[in-house]
């Protein structure tokens, strides 16, 4: 099939827009994706600190994270035979140190139904376990130029262990085994090529229109645009179809030394901290990794712009972050500037991402990924061509939802969770979802 008329064209050559190719291509559809920057996987995917984790507030999100785990645990066979290096996921355990009004209770009840595994701990196991993390109550997150920073813990904070957490080791790389998994199957991927327009036949969608006037007709378009996507979907004529509107947040993740009982060598441990408000995780080569969970204290850097950001780490954000880690983890040691990343979440209202149709026959939305579906990128595929073969097939997804059966778990996933025009659904309001 040539790619100026291929059955399906997909925006955006992220975790999320590899996954879809291959699925969709796997089923039969001629695939071509097509990415304004340089290399697969090279936007917001290349930044993401790729924890696997099973926290969610929605069961949907629960189930999505624990399918996608057994996925990424045979990522061998998921992909089938491709040449180069394939990414590894690398169990760490994750510890959830709550705040105060944190209602444990919904996530107990999914991980009991679905046979996950965790363990509460009090704050004498918590020590016992974990005898370099302070286990005093920080709360609430504060500014570290607020004299209240350096203040003594008070009270117990205890913690929820999940053993089966961890995180992928490189990103980009997981995308790029996607990609490279597609275009075995015969999936074309154009770089350094934006699209400026969508074309529309009546209310169907009939292919994009490329920055250097060409254009690609099809039937099928699906927006894995990332922090980019509402900027698509307005292209599109669906801005007003999309009440979950995403927006894009800046975010900074800060490289520490690994403290030596936190290195990957002696185990490795990832803490979501929303005491104190911070996440951390080890990584190869004897550093670690320190990101934010939205405190209140925290500004938000909303982005209008996604080609315009200040894309380097900031001493302000270094401080909040990286101090708080090291009230949790006394041991680290604080570097005297700035090392990272800074790069761009594609948020919705409820921290939940968008998987759904629009108002626009044939056009498909995958984003409003939220910080936190880097974890799912092996379902994603498997759950958009459900959703692309059911809607073209005639299925009114509005009114009917997909669902998706999970092959590994044998788990159904109702795919009305990621509505994008859903009632938001209950989250902790930050990257946690
Ligand atoms: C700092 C950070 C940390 C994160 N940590 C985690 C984590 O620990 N766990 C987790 O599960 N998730 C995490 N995430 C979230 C996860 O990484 C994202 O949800 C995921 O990578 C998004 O992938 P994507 O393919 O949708 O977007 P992207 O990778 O951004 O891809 C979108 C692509 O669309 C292209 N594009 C945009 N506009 C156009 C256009 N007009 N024409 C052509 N191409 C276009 C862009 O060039 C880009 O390559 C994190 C994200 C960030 C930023």
């Amino acid at each position: 099939m040539e790619s100026s008329n291929p059955d399906v064209v997909i925006i955006g050559a992220g975790v999320v827009g590899a996954t879809i190719a291959l699925e969709l291509q796997r089923a039969g559809r001629s695939v071509t994706v097509v990415d304004k920057g340089e290399a697969v996987g090279g936007g917001s995917t290349s930044a993401s600190s790729a924890l696997i984790r099973f926290n969610y507030s929605t069961r949907s999100g629960v189930v999505a994270a624990w399918e996608s785990l057994h996925l990424w645990k045979q990522w061998a066979e998921h992909l089938g035979p491709i040449e180069g290096p394939l990414v590894s996921f690398l169990q760490t355990g994750m510890l959830l140190v709550e705040s105060p009004e944190f209602d444990r209770a919904p996530y107990r009840k999914n991980f009991d139904a679905l046979g996950i595994d965790y363990e509460e701990l009090d704050n004498q196991a918590l020590a016992d376990r974990f005898p370099s993390l302070e286990t005093g109550r920080f709360w609430p997150p504060v500014r570290p130029d607020q004299d209240q920073f350096f203040a003594d813990p008070v009270g117990l904070t205890g913690a929820f262990y999940t053993p089966q957490a961890g995180f992928i080791d490189d990103p980009q790389l997981a995308a790029s085994n996607l990609m490279d998994a597609a275009r075995r199957h015969g999936t074309i991927v154009r770089l350094r090529t934006e699209v400026t327009g969508i074309l529309r036949q009546g209310n169907r969608v009939n292919g994009v229109t490329l920055a250097d006037g060409t254009s690609l007709t099809s039937s099928v378009v699906v927006n894995a645009a990332g922090p980019w996507s509402s900027q698509i979907n307005l292209l599109a004529g669906v801005g007003d179809d999309v009440a979950m509107t995403p927006q894009a947040l800046r975010q900074e993740v800060h490289v520490v030394p690994a403290s030596d009982d936190f290195s990957l060598e002696n185990g490795g441990l990832m803490v979501a901290d929303l005491d104190l408000g911070f996440y951390m995780r080890p990584q190869p080569g004897g550093t670690m990794i320190v990101g934010g969970v939205e405190a209140d204290c925290d500004p938000k850097v909303w982005i209008d712009n996604p080609d315009e950001f200040f894309d380097t780490p900031t001493v302000d954000v270094w401080e909040a972050q990286v101090w708080r880690a090291a009230r949790r983890l006394p041991s680290l040691t604080v570097p005297n500037r700035p090392v990272g990343l800074a790069s761009l979440y594609d948020v919705t209202p409820d921290w939940t991402p968008i998987y759904d149709r629009t108002c626009l026959d044939g056009f498909y939305l995958a984003c409003g990924t939220s910080g936190n579906q880097f974890k799912n990128a092996p379902l994603i595929g498997i759950m958009m061509e459900t959703l692309i073969t059911a809607c073209e097939n005639g299925q009114n997804h509005d009114q009917e939802p997909v669902q998706v059966a999970c092959q590994q778990t044998g788990l159904s996933l109702n795919l009305g969770t990621f509505s994008r025009n859903r009632t938001p659904v209950s989250s902790t309001g930050t990257v946690l979802g």
